[in-house]
């Protein structure tokens, strides 16, 4: 493929509303008949332990054949003017946009740093040197980082998802959304098991609505991209566009690693259980003995299943985990906040008791080590009596423990659902992706 373009957002939100896929959903919308889109547009969500995200840490890109990538260039910078200006950012916030020109996505310093600013964190003055050395054109502050990753990322063979945002009318921003629950369930279980987290079955209630005053209706995800535009009969709100996007949530690839647990890592780490806590409220932190050293593991209420396979735990048990590193500490160790645990050995222990007396059946007193035991109701004594050990069933299986579906993470693979991956990418219908219902 001849000038393949690949432009990148990040940041282009505020506290005051807005949000960078609605953008892309805008400036797509602008250059739509000038261009041929080769991938879907991508939403790539980064290191969801970043303090300073707004929501999910999400940047976007559309990889497209024009031959032109200045034109596309300075329409991105006024539409992103344009956008900002009426909601201007808070000041530790600034848009980026990044334009490169070939297969971005085969290129090892942009696909690395995608890696990185997933797991791990990221300076802007790293940013600002792959920039520079790789003479792309770029624009902006702070929002350059998840720009920049988002060009390195979602390439061949990697896993991926779908998710269809519906966005909307601008009048209705700060209304109540309307998404009947009963129609998403009813739509869920008519489909094959392709849908991703979008009814939680304990609240039962949809979980596509965000809160806030951002222009999103609902986000529908899946690995089946055709079938999730079914959940458009579940809206009882007249949408303003929506729009299909490739991404990398739910998929886990790349996210969590064998490193040494720093503040804002995601870590794959394993080790013995050494101490448990239940807090009243519910939560549960297990101390973890590493290869580390030690950790508090943090296994949160709101985690459903992963939090109630954590108060099972005991001492012994050897347990693999999946999380976030917290600045913070609970006893005097760093703390990771679980989003998945698998338990890989069970501690199978007894306890000891005094024995029952074999005349009367009243519990035995020790007369010291070796001496026996002595009844104190009927007097009888023996010293080939010994403890009594019984082996404590646990009701803990060995396997993975997650958060119940709906309550999944951005990024945090489902279980269950087969994951497509591309041998090649192709050209896009824009028809088949982008859907104007109203004008504004
Ligand atoms: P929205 O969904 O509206 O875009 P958000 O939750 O995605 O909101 P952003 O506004 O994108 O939040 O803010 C995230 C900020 O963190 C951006 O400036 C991005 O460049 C930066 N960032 C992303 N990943 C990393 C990382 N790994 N290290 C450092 N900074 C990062």
């Amino acid at each position: 493929m001849e000038n393949i373009i690949t432009i990148s957002f990040d940041d282009i939100d505020s506290q005051y509303g807005g949000c960078t896929t609605h953008f892309t959903g805008i400036f797509l919308h602008e250059i739509k008949d000038k261009i041929k889109l080769i991938d879907y547009p991508l939403l790539v969500r980064l290191n969801p332990g970043i303090p300073w995200k707004t929501r999910g840490n999400a940047s976007t890109a559309l990889r497209f054949i024009y031959d032109d990538p200045k034109e596309i260039f300075e329409i991105a910078k006024n539409l992103v003017d344009e956008y900002t200006n009426p909601r201007p950012p808070s000041p530790n916030k600034k848009p980026g946009i990044v334009i490169t020109q070939g297969k971005v996505w085969e290129d090892e310093n942009f696909k690395n740093f995608y890696k990185k600013a997933l797991s791990d964190v990221v300076l802007l003055d790293e940013t600002i040197n792959i920039l520079e050395k790789n003479k792309v054109l770029y624009y902006g502050g702070k929002g350059l980082i998840g720009a920049t990753a988002a060009q390195g990322s979602l390439g061949l063979y990697e896993p991926y998802t779908f998710e269809l945002i519906f966005y909307r009318l601008p009048d209705n921003w700060n209304k109540d959304r309307c998404v009947r629950d009963d129609l998403v369930l009813k739509i869920e279980k008519s489909l094959p098991a392709c849908s991703i987290n979008n009814y939680d079955y304990i609240k039962e209630k949809t979980s596509v609505k965000p809160n806030g005053p951002d222009p999103i209706l609902s986000g529908f995800r899946g690995s089946c991209e055709e079938l999730l535009w079914k959940y458009e009969s579940s809206l009882c709100e007249t949408p303003h566009f929506a729009l299909l996007f490739r991404s990398n949530q739910h998929t886990s690839y790349g996210l969590f690693n064998d490193v040494h647990p720093y503040p804002y890592r995601n870590v794959e780490i394993e080790g013995y259980v050494s101490n448990i806590k239940i807090l009243p409220k519910g939560h549960v932190i297990v101390s973890l003995n590493t290869k580390y050293g030690m950790f508090d593991i943090s296994f949160y209420k709101d985690t459903g299943p992963l939090n109630e396979a954590a108060k099972l735990l005991v001492n012994g048990d050897y347990i693999k985990v999946q999380g976030s590193v917290r600045p913070y500490f609970y006893n005097s160790n760093p703390t990771i906040s679980a989003y998945s645990m698998e338990v890989i050995y069970v501690n199978q222990y007894e306890k000891e008791f005094s024995p029952r007396c074999p005349i009367c059946g009243s519990r035995m007193k020790s007369l010291g080590h070796n001496k026996g035991y002595r009844c104190e109701k009927c007097g009888f004594e023996s010293k080939y009596i010994n403890k009594l050990k019984i082996r404590i069933d646990r009701r803990l299986l060995p396997g993975i423990y997650m958060p119940e579906t709906g309550e999944l993470m951005h990024l945090q693979k489902e279980k269950y659902i087969q994951l497509p991956i591309l041998s090649s990418l192709n050209y896009v219908n824009i028809n088949k992706i982008f859907k104007v219902y109203a004008n504004p």
